[in-house]
């Protein structure tokens, strides 16, 4: 089968047919109709642009659906889905007979269309790939927005961030991963501090996805490969602008009760279920995709957990004639790895009685023999331990990174040892993280750029002679920009609050620590990511007479505000969750500390441009990147962090403040003093130093500028992108014109 040609026109254009198998247009069933049947024809295109995520990155877009009737839009938590879904035929009619909602509409579509229809791009231009393959990205979570909750931390925004700039720039990307109907899950704080998880179960007719059909008609199930017992999955389609992204997913009526859960949750803890969910996601997701018609790719694996996929390429190899040898060799040169965890325990090992278990067939399929298969998964420095996820994925791909310098020198300490004797290619490189920039930019301070630095700013973002225009900017504007937006952070967390006080009546110091003392003249820091423990997240608290302080000062007073879920099962992280619902409480801080509940993506769009500072402060070298920080730079809000991840590379003396960190056991005490010294001699000082003529800071105006500018054309994934693209893609699509699939 040469479907590879027509797999990547499909990418595109989804009117193109294959000679052999059926295209995934064909074999997926709109659902269009399904939303909304009352959606007037004149208006048709609503639909269209409710179930492709492009509209969540184009604020003309988001204005549509907001103009259609903003109570609704808000009801809907921004979700054009169920805002389709719930709206009265009146409101619609009424909308499609409206000339200024019309003009908008018309523009909007005509500019969605034609993006769509286009092939164009970046990639195109600059990237050789006569026969149009596709690159396959694998990856455990998606972090997309809100509606899909699909993630649980920074990996999952890398993938969705990739996914979104793979569209933009023409790269003809597909994206596999996990439905996870079970959602994630939502948090609540309960009186004494403790985190509790409601888990809240996807509305898949409220979510942007589209179930695939087979050629006859009825939805594709397939079944993971000679895995023993059998394990069966449908697939499920999310559009991202050009881009695909096929989730999986095990409940189905095929499989039986108990791999129907397989899928149902984000990183479970027990290994047995863990392996069955890679086992679906390498094996089950690369099936699907040859059943698709997509054989002939590029395959990028975003951390180790789909690296099964490698092994069923092989088998793929091999069904098509090659030998072990050779179909290795084939695989190796078009897969692309990147790591991203700094501590061996962060790393997937599983038993090999375990795999023993689920492989037999598999192995005899292929004429493997399991010590052989063994081998690909062992640590040679560990060989007791089991098969590592990682160091299958370290040998058997040609290209593989981590994902800051900093993190590429730590993995080469943890990982150097799998280097092959007299490999003339480099071991390890790294392609630092982005953020996909027109989803994290506040769409005050997009507008305000577009202004100042032209209209075409934003496609030529990776540009760094563009945001020199970022000085013409007037002190007083962009501080008038911000300043709105942190009124917008407020009116949120009070409205949360509220919502939660009339919902289920808490105990009312729950409601008074979740934000409602927030003053909007005072400076706000910022601190939110997931509850892992070496985040560090309460270590501003080591010293509370100093906090104290430095929070209660009459003239100059602070605010802290904190949010973020630790894992369910990650019972040290709810502790620290605690320590920080205490000082919350404890009237000893003044009512200045915040801990606002259910950290997510939409809190994160409200919260990472509304504060002044955002802190970090992760133990090092546990940070392999981060990219929050990225997300309040573009916008603004300069960091104080720890030299660890990004911050090395993007520290420049000007765009923020920069602390080394000490060494030995009092390392905490040593490290929270110097966040202190800043905060005391430098952050405070400047933020207050406002100009008795204009009311504005300009020494803390100049420092957001910096931000600003260094974070824009550096830390984006247009810039990440393409560099994969020109140091790895480039060179693995070439060798997978040759792949005989
Ligand atoms: C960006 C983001 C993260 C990742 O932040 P890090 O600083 O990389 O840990 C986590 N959660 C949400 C909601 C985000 O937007």
């Amino acid at each position: 089968m040469n479907c590879g040609s027509f797999a990547i026109t499909n990418l595109m254009n989804d009117k193109v047919h294959c000679g052999e198998g059926p295209s995934p247009a064909e074999m997926s069933m709109d659902n269009r109709e399904s939303i909304n049947p009352k959606i007037p024809a004149r208006i048709e295109g609503l639909g269209e642009l409710a179930t492709n995520l492009w509209w969540s990155w184009n604020p003309r877009a988001r204005d549509l659906f907001n103009m259609l009737n903003p109570a609704a839009w808000q009801l809907s938590v921004h979700n054009p889905v169920k805002l389709l879904h719930d709206l009265e035929g009146e409101v619609l009619e009424e909308a499609a007979t409206n000339p200024r909602f019309l003009r908008h509409y018309d523009s909007v579509i005509g500019r969605f269309r034609s993006e769509m229809r286009n092939f164009g791009g970046w990639f195109p231009d600059n990237v050789n790939n006569p026969g149009r393959l596709p690159v396959a990205y694998f990856s455990a979570e998606y972090g997309l927005h809100h509606s899909m909750p699909f993630y649980a931390g920074g990996l999952g925004f890398l993938a969705g961030d990739f996914l979104k700039e793979s569209s933009d720039l023409g790269l003809p990307m597909i994206g596999v991963g996990f439905m996870y109907p079970g959602g994630y899950l939502r948090q609540r704080i309960t009186s004494d501090g403790w985190q509790t998880n409601e888990s809240e179960e996807l509305h898949k007719s409220h979510a942007p996805i589209t179930r695939m059909n087979d050629e006859t008609g009825k939805p594709l199930v397939i079944q993971v490969p000679l895995i023993e017992p059998p394990i069966f999955a449908g697939v499920w389609r999310l559009k991202i602008g050009r881009v695909s992204l096929f989730l999986l997913d095990t409940d189905v009526e095929e499989n039986d009760p108990w791999n129907r859960e397989i899928s149902s949750r984000l990183y479970v803890g027990d290994a047995e279920h863990r392996l069955r969910q890679e086992l679906v996601l390498g094996i089950g997701g690369t099936a699907a995709l040859a059943r698709m018609g997509y054989g002939r790719l590029v395959l990028h694996l975003n951390e180790g957990h789909p690296a099964f996929a490698i092994i069923e390429r092989i088998r793929q190899l091999m069904e098509a004639g090659l030998s072990f040898t050779g179909a290795s060799g084939q695989v190796r040169n078009t897969t692309v790895f990147t790591t991203h965890t700094p501590v061996l325990a962060g790393h997937d090992v599983f038993a090999f009685s375990l795999l023993e278990k689920y492989f037999g067939s598999y192995l005899s399929s292929i004429g493997l023999d399991q010590e052989a298969f063994f081998q690909m998964g062992t640590d040679p420095a560990r060989p007791d331990a089991g098969f590592n996820m990682t160091v299958l994925a370290m040998r058997m791909s040609r290209f593989h990174n981590c994902v800051s310098r900093r993190h590429m020198e730590v993995t080469e300490g943890m990982w150097g040892h799998l280097r092959q004797n007299g490999s003339p290619e480099p071991f390890l490189d790294y392609i630092t993280n982005g953020i996909h920039l027109p989803t994290w930019i506040n769409p005050r301070l997009e507008s305000l750029f577009n202004r100042y630095l032209g209209p075409g700013w934003l496609s030529d973002h990776d540009d760094p002679t563009i945001w020199e225009l970022v000085d013409e900017i007037p002190d007083g504007e962009l501080w008038a920009a911000h300043r709105l937006s942190k009124m917008k952070l407020i009116t949120h967390v009070r409205e949360r609050a509220r919502q939660r006080w009339t919902l289920d009546q808490p105990d009312p110091g729950i409601v008074l620590l979740s934000g409602v003392f927030l003053d909007p003249m005072v400076l706000t820091i910022g601190f939110a990511r997931r509850f892992a423990t070496y985040k560090r997240a309460t270590l501003i608290l080591s010293d509370t007479k100093r906090l104290c302080r430095i929070l209660n000062n009459c003239d100059r007073p602070v605010q802290l505000v904190f949010s973020g879920k630790a894992h369910p099962q990650d019972y040290a992280g709810k502790e620290v969750i605690q320590q920080i619902y205490r000082a919350a409480k404890d009237s000893a801080f003044g009512g200045r500390i915040v801990f606002v509940e259910d950290y997510d993506e939409q809190l994160a769009q409200y919260l990472i441009p509304g504060v002044d500072l955002w802190l970090n402060n992760p133990l090092p070298p546990m940070e392999a990147c981060g990219t929050s920080g990225m997300k309040a730079g573009i916008n603004g809000v300069p960091q104080l962090s720890i030299l660890d991840g990004w911050w090395i590379e993007g520290f420049n003396g000007f765009n923020g403040w920069a602390f080394s960190g000490g060494l030995g056991d009092d390392r905490d005490a040593r490290d929270a003093s110097q966040i202190y010294d800043i905060l005391e001699n430098q952050v405070v000082p400047r933020y207050y130093a406002i100009d008795n003529g204009d009311g504005v800071a300009h020494g803390w105006i100049s420092v957001m500028k910096e931000a600003i500018k260094s974070a824009g054309p550096q830390f984006c994934t247009r810039r990440m992108v393409k560099e994969y693209a020109s140091r790895f893609y480039q060179e693995g699509l070439k060798e997978a014109e040759r792949l005989p699939l």
